[in-house]
């Protein structure tokens, strides 16, 4: 019989020996130390999940690929980046996750966004496996002709290790529907083929899912009036500080518009703006994604309802609820002490992992609803696994259709993880419950297809 604390021993000394093994990579150590300290009560219940080697396959990526990536600039100089692509799990479908092209990209960033994304496919319930890839290029300032070399010098090795049954790469931050296309033309011109389910995010006119863009932003704010649901209340004049001005940011903002809610910020490297009247979606979208410019310059043309904090916490202005939607360890427990004096309610990461452990902890004990980025932002790829599948029936649904089951999935993952925290003995507790309601779908694949 194994107990809760015989369990908890054999995961600390798993955890510490995951840490020697991968030395300075301190964000896979946080993602897989804030899953391990909520599997105990599970690998005591089920006594199949205690099998020696088990969690350690889970925690021990199936294929790790590192590149280089030469190109040109305008200029003629070369440049040479890095690429990867961590194949982290296929026990449940083809490795699936999203690129990353920004400066701050290294292995240890893209482990802990394969691991990550881990839990959150089989969360989706859409038989995806976990990857992540990217690289350190940075795209901001060059020109589209530079980014076009570089996604095709990507491409150009990164094709031999994909296809539509195998990996399927999407966006991530610094990788959109401009990427996507020159991604997608370099895999078709070196293979010979229209592999249409080879990359999600595609253009609509070419093989694209209708509100793929949308998705994360969408699926976090439905996910979050999930919680409120819960305890008994919903979206209408709630206050959102939101962080972030990309994709994920932009689409959060749009639904809770929609859903009657009133957003006040966004924010990007430079500081945040705050605007009382709401954040105008049509100018925002104008700002950064037409003119791919600063979030200064939103608050320069709305207005007087609009100020720029230059270098603020946009955690600091008072909200309902908090959307964080910008990047890793953006909201640290000083921003959540702040967000628990201000009256905050409910909390939904729509980034990946943007709350750090003390964060999260200073929420659960201040009895906020806490939705990690597992559950939470979803959305995203629960819409690529549909792209998917339209791909494979050479159709394309209608944004309606696509919208109805984006809710219905956002719905039961919530369901799913309340449930799963109830059964644990920790009800309300959303990190647990999608911690273990993850890993008892990837377990049991993995039981069932022996030891690989
Ligand atoms: N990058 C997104 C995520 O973090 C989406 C990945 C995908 O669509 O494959 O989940």
């Amino acid at each position: 019989m194994t107990t809760r604390d015989d369990s908890k021993t054999r995961l600390d000394a798993l955890r510490v020996e995951i840490e020697r093994r991968n030395p300075a990579q301190p964000e896979f150590h946080q993602a897989v130390h804030e899953v391990l300290e909520t599997l105990a009560p599970v690998l005591a219940a089920r006594p199949e999940y205690a099998e020696p080697g088990l969690v350690e396959r889970l925690c021990e990526p199936e294929r790790q690929i590192i590149f280089r990536v030469p190109w040109q600039d305008d200029q003629g100089r070369v440049h040479v980046n890095r690429g990867f692509r961590v194949e982290f799990n296929s026990a449940l479908g083809p490795y699936k996750g999203g690129l990353r092209f920004h400066p701050s990209v290294n292995l240890g960033i893209v482990k802990f966004l394969g691991f990550e994304q881990v839990f959150k496919n089989a969360l989706t319930g859409l038989g995806i496996g976990g990857g992540k890839g990217g690289s350190d290029f940075d795209p901001r300032g060059r020109s589209d002709a530079e980014v076009m070399r570089f996604c095709q010098s990507f491409m150009t090795e990164l094709y031999r290790h994909i296809g539509e049954h195998t990996d399927v790469p999407a966006g991530d931050i610094g990788v959109g529907g401009r990427e996507i296309g020159y991604l997608f033309g370099q895999y078709r011109r070196i293979t010979n083929r229209w592999e249409a389910g080879v990359l999600t995010g595609k253009g609509t006119g070419w093989g694209g899912s209708a509100i793929r863009p949308e998705a994360t932003g969408y699926g976090s704010v439905l996910f979050a009036a999930a919680m409120l649901r819960e305890r008994g209340e919903d979206l209408e004049g709630q206050t959102a500080v939101v962080s972030g001005s990309g994709n994920v940011a932009v689409y959060t903002v749009e639904k809770l518009l929609a859903l009657g809610a009133n957003p006040v910020t966004c924010s990007d490297s430079s500081g945040y703006v705050v605007d009382d009247k709401g954040i105008d979606v049509d100018l925002l979208k104008q700002v950064k994604e037409v003119e791919r410019g600063r979030i200064s310059e939103y608050a320069e043309r709305r207005g007087a309802s609009a100020r720029f904090v230059p270098g603020g916490r946009v955690w600091e202005v008072p909200g309902d609820i908090a959307l964080p939607s910008a990047t890793q360890n953006e909201l640290g427990e000083d921003d959540a002490a702040a967000l628990v004096r201000n009256g905050v309610k409910a909390v939904a990461e729509g980034a990946n992992m943007p709350t750090t452990p003390d964060a999260v902890r200073l929420f659960q004990q201040a009895g906020v609803a806490f939705g990690p980025g597992k559950a939470a932002n979803a959305g995203g790829v629960a819409v690529s696994a549909l792209e998917m599948a339209q791909n494979h029936a050479r159709t394309a649904w209608t944004p309606n259709r696509v919208e109805e089951e984006l809710a219905r999935i956002m719905n039961d993952i919530h369901t799913t993880c309340h449930e799963t925290a109830a059964r644990y003995g920790v009800p309300g507790d959303y990190v647990t419950g999608a911690n273990i309601a993850g890993f008892e779908r990837v377990a049991d694949a993995m039981l069932a297809q022996g030891v690989i």
